[in-house]
């Protein structure tokens, strides 16, 4: 997989899992070694230990909450309205996949690059929300006047219930969106709200009339 030849061609889930096998493969007794040492670093550190000990247990937590909220929303959503989202979320990662490999070109800085955003999406999502919302609002030519304070992230979504979860890197039905109340009118500070990625790409794809009529023709179908 050569980065270097272009940032333009896109390889496939298949493609990038054979590639990192490979790499394993070619690199596996470096790899090892590497991995042997750091961890004797870390244990050799009481307060990185403790740290990477701590930071484990927050990961495995948010993984954890993370499965039980797709578990949720794949039951929650309908076939039709799964499949969109399912679609939006696949483009929405190839094109943060491109970002992020201009972004993390450097393999010397990459990891450190790599936790100081993940550590800061983490702590601040609304200033991510309001910087993509705002590449968004100019690619599409809408009003915007977001700064992030305008933006507070709930525990759950509004609408479907479901716990909000920054991803690790990747977007996730569950993930935070920022929502146009009203589409036509931008970003500005009275028309926006943060739902869950799912409800936001249901919402996006009619009207609350359509809605309304898709909820009782599937109610008048489920009992
Ligand atoms: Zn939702």
């Amino acid at each position: 997989m050569a980065d270097e030849s272009g940032t333009d061609v896109v390889y496939s889930a298949t493609e990038r899992q054979q590639y990192r096998r490979d790499y394993y493969q070619a690199n596996r007794a470096e790899i090892l070694a590497y991995e042997k040492e750091r961890q004797a670093r870390i244990k050799a550190d009481p307060v990185r230990l403790a740290r990477e000990r701590e930071q484990n247990k927050l990961r495995a937590r948010r993984i954890r909450a993370a499965v039980r909220a797709k578990g949720k929303a794949d039951k929650l959503a309908d076939p039709v309205a799964m499949a969109h989202a399912t679609a939006v979320l696949e483009r929405r990662n190839e094109e943060a996949r491109l970002r992020s490999r201009k972004r993390y070109a450097d393999p010397a800085k990459r990891h450190d690059q790599k936790t100081r955003d993940a550590n800061s999406r983490r702590a601040h999502p609304e200033r991510w929300l309001v910087r993509s919302a705002k590449a968004r609002a100019k690619e599409k030519g809408l009003a915007f006047d977001l700064v992030a304070t305008d933006v507070v992230v709930p525990s759950t979504c509004p609408i479907c219930d479901i716990p909000l979860c920054i991803a690790e890197g990747r977007w996730a039905g569950n993930s935070p969106t920022l929502d146009r109340v009203d589409p036509e009118t931008g970003y500005v500070k009275t028309n926006v709200r943060v739902i869950c990625f799912n409800c936001n790409a249901v919402k996006s794809n009619g009207s609350a009339e359509l809605h309304e009529k898709i909820a009782a023709y599937m109610r008048g179908h489920n009992g």
